[in-house]
């Protein structure tokens, strides 16, 4: 494994820890698609959460810019899903506080914990398992934006972009690994389904 994992170490990874799935999947959103990530899986393990943690955190100190801010950096994550990945880069980086967004349901706005206050100016790297749809961290990147607390980077395991997936440029943007899955918008439109292959549903 290299001090930074490639593409296909991180893949053979995810696969072994059965992460990523291949087959036919709908997802909540009414999305169909040939593969399945659920990077929890693979964070199970203490070991592989530290490879790809610190692999990720190399990624982010090789900038300049982040680099020279890291001592006042908070690692904050849209959602509790994201911790493991959080804690394992401000552990490498020996980065300052490490915090969360939640909500209390899928139509509520996501909030901070009370006298979780941010500092105007406060240095934040946006950190999680997965960039897929992109609402959560563009939630939280509003969210985080809103209290004068500047976002100086955006730092994911995996990026698996769908086609409503938003453009975070010119934000500094990493990545271990890039998941190019098929997707389709709905059962009509799925080659998958027209073959008859077995749908599995997949929960968030
Ligand atoms: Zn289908």
């Amino acid at each position: 494994m290299h001090l930074v994992p490639t593409q296909d170490e991180v893949v053979a990874l995810l696969t072994q820890t059965g992460a990523l799935r291949r087959g036919h999947f709908v997802y909540p959103n009414g999305l169909h698609a040939d593969e399945y990530l659920q990077v929890a899986l693979a964070m199970r393990y203490y070991q592989h959460a530290k490879t790809l943690s610190v692999g990720l955190s190399r990624l982010v100190r090789a900038n300049p810019e982040i680099n020279a801010v890291i001592p006042e950096l908070s690692i904050v994550a849209p959602a509790t899903g994201g911790l493991p990945v959080a804690y394992g880069v401000s552990e490498a980086l020996r980065a300052h506080p490490v915090y969360w967004a939640e909500r209390e349901n899928e139509n509520e706005p996501l909030h901070f914990r009370q006298y979780l206050e941010q500092v105007v100016g406060e240095k934040v790297l946006l950190v999680d398992d997965i960039l897929r749809t992109g609402t959560k961290l563009m939630q939280l990147k509003r969210l985080v934006e809103a209290s004068g607390a500047e976002v100086v980077g955006l730092a994911v395991v995996v990026y698996q972009p769908t086609p409503a997936t938003p453009d975070f440029s010119p934000l500094p943007f990493y990545y271990l690994a890039k998941l190019d899955g098929l997707y389709y918008r709905d059962a009509a439109s799925c080659e998958l389904c027209q073959r008859g292959v077995p749908l599995e549903k997949t929960r968030l």
